[in-house]
């Protein structure tokens, strides 16, 4: 089995895709989609936010106080009880074991910008919490349902409190790479090869036809994106993307140099956790793509402490 999965992965790394498809959503978005942004969780980038805070401390006097980084502070907080209420209630809603996690670590969620109104959404352990534009998140948009993007900001947020009690502890590491050696990243990776090369023998079957790497990709893309709408379709696309190193983008991710050098895992917590709290379309889809993934996910969340 692994032998034919790697045999596979060389066979699809021939060449690019035809990546044009992909591109319709993110040039016709009104506004910036989070995949072109520095959605990021900038854990091999001290040097650069520390210049980043230095040059900003130094070129702005403290009066000019709302262009330094300011210190994080929880949710509520930062938004007041309207909004942190209107969050809390969207996770009455899912399983029990989701709901503890939030309830464990809800508290401990921070927000660098609380009124930020710039188009980027991202965690960053560097600067300490969540940067997002808290209206834009609460009404959602044609990939994110309302507030999806703020649970999949807090996802990467308690992904990395989790590592400083239940994993490695690391400074700037998450638990979805310390957990098992990176198992949840791993086991996304696998699925997406055993569906891809699944689909590649049917193919082949049935028509005869060896399909190039790009023709393949382009086919197995326009089946999805027909089959699955937008909406739902969102949190796959990233992690297929991921998975394959870019290769595969069903319409929404984070872009193929966004995977240089980056575990996949971290977005597939991140992904996985707001799916759980907000989108069970996309969770559905999930479930059914990447079963196996979405158990070690499960099992994260019970270490964590998402217990009943
Ligand atoms: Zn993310």
């Amino acid at each position: 089995m692994m032998k034919e999965i790697s045999q596979t992965a060389e066979r699809f790394d021939a060449g690019p895709l035809d990546r044009t498809e992909d591109n319709i959503f993110r040039a016709s978005d009104s506004k910036q989609p989070r995949w072109e942004t520095a959605e990021s969780v900038h854990e091999n980038n001290n040097a650069t936010i520390d210049a980043r805070y230095t040059a900003s401390l130094s070129k702005n006097p403290l009066w000019n106080a709302h262009e330094v980084l300011q210190r994080p502070v929880p949710i509520r907080t930062a938004y007041g009880e309207t909004i942190t209420n209107n969050i809390d209630r969207i996770v009455e809603g899912p399983d029990a074991e989701i709901r503890a996690l939030w309830q464990k670590y809800k508290d401990k969620v921070t927000i660098t910008k609380p009124g930020y109104k710039g188009n980027e959404a991202y965690y960053s352990c560097d600067e300490g919490g969540v940067t997002q534009n808290i209206e834009v998140a609460a009404k959602g948009d044609a990939i994110d349902t309302p507030y999806q993007v703020s649970f999949h900001e807090f996802g990467h947020n308690i992904d990395y409190l989790i590592n400083r009690t239940d994993g490695d502890g690391k400074p700037g590491k998450f638990f979805s790479e310390s957990y098992k050696d990176g198992l949840l990243g791993k086991t996304a990776k696998q699925e997406a090869e055993s569906f891809l090369l699944q689909r590649w023998k049917e193919h082949r079957d049935k028509t005869g036809q060896r399909l190039l790497p790009e023709k393949f990709y382009s086919m197995v893309q326009k089946e999805l994106m027909t089959a699955i709408p937008l909406l739902e379709r969102g949190d796959i696309s990233d992690i297929f993307e991921g998975a394959t190193n870019g290769k595969l983008c069903l319409g929404a991710g984070h872009g193929k140099e966004y995977w240089q050098h980056r575990d996949n895992g971290k977005e597939v917590f991140a992904e996985m956790f707001s799916a759980s709290i907000c989108n069970f379309g996309s969770l559905n889809n999930i479930k059914k793509y990447f079963p196996e993934t979405y158990k070690v996910f499960q099992e994260m969340v019970k270490i964590a402490g998402g217990k009943v």
